[in-house]
């Protein structure tokens, strides 16, 4: 028996209990008469301590341990002299009768408590040791949690969990597939799923109507700060239902979730906004409503006073800031060149300081009188000491660009606060997104996705103006779902492959299973993915989803651990029938 209790139970109802306790060396304080070891394992930190009374055996081992050495204490709980109230068990101590030396350790690369000295490559390598770290660990617990608690909800809900293949046929879902050569068939190739999409369809076709599965998901993407390779879903599917059907299911979970992870509960439902309203309002498909500063469009007041760069824009917007009329010189410049980053792409900035005094000044005096300038303030229900911060330019670009600002300006006023959770849901995308390079129409969502019945007649005159039957659940501005309405009859899915390009033969070729199986009676039916990993990221307080992750892969798209990808040997790649064309 290694051990009676854990190292992170043992109270004052304990004291003058024979325990036995088994876990890592975090620290040792020799005192000289006194030695302290900071026991640790998964739930906690007891203090051992070994004083002049103890046995010689007991002294030795205590004095050969290390930081990480595994042991198994036995000993009696006593009372602590000193009190530690940051730890659970900081009333108590385990005087050591006799420690076992289970395992001796390397000096760990970094040190392995709340703060660590080791960077993120050093953490990566030896993620098992920063798996031991509370924060590290915390986020798997939370992410437990949370898997535990979509299971619990949507098996009371009659969702069934169902897995689906890994090894699938690659399609044009949107993203790059990951390949598996296929040894048994040389020359053809598996690819991973970007996600269960195809086969939750068949599901429905197949009666199972209400289908979940916490699955992962494969997309060979160039990876942005918070990308993973393969990353999980919790993908859902349902049959005879309506969006509000599977907006209420799901907006269930969530509520769900936030009660039982984060006691936090919501009472009203999660407010719904058009793609076309969000966009006219705050710049963004996914809004963070933590805070307002929402768009007012000014083109009506401000043009044609001669001010050329406001005259020939297609869209002038303004947003008004709370209590920084006296944003000094250097502020400002700041901000100028916020919005003239690339990535950002204003070709700059205008401003009006509402002063505390009531005068209005800004950076456009020479063509605006302060008559002028005061309805602005007016019209953007400014209040003395506001400042309004103007954008102008071609219209999808400068409302992304003042999306980016307002964001900033959200950021800088302490207004996107981590406790505070926003939930809204995005309705009615376009079903169609033209693409320039390619001259053709991409699917917005995916090609399953079904049209607002009332738009179909578009495909023949104005395909860009269909609105999908398509919805993002979106909380402080992350986007934490989204899924569809599907198309259920094969005429509607032809249409939809003739609108994205596909030819007859291309849809037979790629998609012929999901066509064909829709001969068969496909139920009307619809679903949802949530990106599980970037919703505990949102639970646990944190940006980065790869905290949330046991094994996750760095910015390259590396495990630098079991150091992957790697090089296969030339008898893999014989069996592959691959060969490999080096770089010279
Ligand atoms: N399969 C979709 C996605 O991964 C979600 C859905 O439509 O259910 O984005």
């Amino acid at each position: 028996m290694y051990r009676t209790h854990t190292c992170g139970e043992l109270r004052i109802s304990h004291i003058g209990q024979q325990v036995m306790l088994s876990g890592w060396v975090q620290r040792i304080r020799n005192l000289g008469a006194m030695t302290f070891i900071d026991l640790r394992d998964r739930y906690g930190v007891t203090q051992i301590v070994i004083d002049e009374s103890s046995s010689s055996a007991v002294k030795d081992i205590a004095d050969r341990l290390g930081r990480e050495f595994v042991v198994q204490v036995k000993g009696i709980v006593i009372e602590r002299a000193s009190k530690n109230s940051k730890l659970a068990t900081g009333d108590i101590e385990v005087k050591a009768d006799v420690i076992n030396m289970l395992n001796i350790s390397e000096i760990p690369p970094f040190t392995i408590e709340d703060d660590t000295d080791g960077g993120d490559e050093l953490r990566m390598r030896y993620r098992y040791l920063d798996l031991r770290r509370n924060t590290v660990k915390n986020a798997l617990l939370l992410r437990h949690r949370m898997a535990q608690e979509v299971r619990k909800y949507l098996d009371h809900q009659n969702f069934i969990e169902v897995e689906t293949p890994f090894l699938i046929k690659s399609t044009p879902e949107g993203a790059r597939d990951f390949v598996v050569p296929s040894r048994m068939h040389p020359g053809e190739f598996y690819a991973l799923p970007q996600s269960p999409q195809t086969f939750k369809q068949l599901l429905m076709v197949a009666g199972f109507d209400r289908y979940f599965q916490i699955v992962k998901c494969f997309r060979d993407e160039d990876l942005r700060a918070d990308r993973q390779p393969e990353f999980t879903q919790i993908d859902c599917e349902m049959s005879f239902v309506e969006r509000e059907d599977v907006l209420n299911t799901f907006e269930g979970l969530i509520k769900h979730l936030f009660l039982q992870v984060k006691g936090i509960n919501f009472t009203e439902p999660f407010p719904r906004m058009s793609y076309s309203e969000a966009m006219e309002r705050f710049g963004s498909d996914k809004p963070d409503l933590r805070f307002g500063m929402e768009f007012i469009e000014l083109g009506g007041m401000l043009k044609g006073k001669g001010f050329g760069v406001f005259d020939n824009a297609e869209y002038i917007g303004g947003i008004c800031v709370q209590g920084c009329a006296e944003y000094t010189r250097k502020q400002m410049d700041e901000l100028t060149e916020f919005v003239k980053r690339p990535q950002v792409g204003a070709s700059g900035l205008v401003y009006i300081r509402y002063n505390a005094d009531g005068t209005v000044k800004s950076t456009i005096d020479k063509f605006y009188t302060s008559e002028d300038l005061m309805s602005v303030a007016n019209k953007m229900g400014a209040k003395l000491g506001d400042l309004i911060l103007i954008l102008a330019g071609a219209k999808n670009k400068t409302l992304s660009a003042l999306s980016e600002l307002r964001l900033e300006m959200g950021n800088r006023l302490g207004l996107r606060t981590k406790d505070v959770f926003v939930p809204l849901w995005v309705v009615d995308f376009p079903l169609l997104e033209w693409d320039d390079e390619a001259q053709r129409f991409f699917a917005m969502h995916h090609p399953f996705t079904s049209p607002h019945p009332e738009d179909i007649h578009l495909f023949k005159t104005d395909p860009a103006s269909i609105r999908a039957n398509a919805y993002d659940l979106v909380i402080n501005g992350v986007e934490i779902g989204g899924g569809s309405i599907r198309i259920f009859d094969r005429e509607l899915q032809q249409t939809m492959f003739d609108a994205l390009g596909f030819t007859k033969e291309e849809a037979e070729k790629q998609f012929g299973f999901l066509l064909n199986a829709f001969r068969y009676g496909a139920p009307p039916h619809g679903g949802i993915a949530f990106g599980f990993d970037r919703l505990c990221a949102l639970f646990g307080g944190s940006d980065s989803i790869r905290d949330y992750i046991a094994f996750p892969k760095n910015n390259a798209g590396r495990d630098v651990m079991i150091d992957s990808p790697s090089y296969i040997s030339q008898q893999q790649l014989n069996e592959l029938s691959i060969e490999i064309r080096r770089k010279e």
